[in-house]
């Protein structure tokens, strides 16, 4: 499983960190997305990027496959 992040989208919001902090981070500059890395290994990690997506106020998170 791949996470794509659209930061032209991202309104910093930060649910993204708040709900899976090993998956995203915010940038320090405006609060934007930060993937700490593209890739979804295990069941948990997977759930977590799936929450995350659910919970961004912006759409700006996708996963595939
Ligand atoms: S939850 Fe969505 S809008 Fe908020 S920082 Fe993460 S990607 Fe950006």
């Amino acid at each position: 499983m791949q996470i794509q992040a659209d930061t032209q989208r991202c309104v910093g919001a930060g649910m993204c960190a708040l709900t899976a902090p090993a998956l995203f981070d915010q940038c320090d500059h405006d609060g934007t997305v930060v993937l700490l890395g593209a890739g979804v290994c295990g069941p948990e990690a997977a759930d977590a990027a799936r929450a995350a997506v659910a919970h961004c106020p912006s759409g700006a998170l996708s996963l595939t496959d």
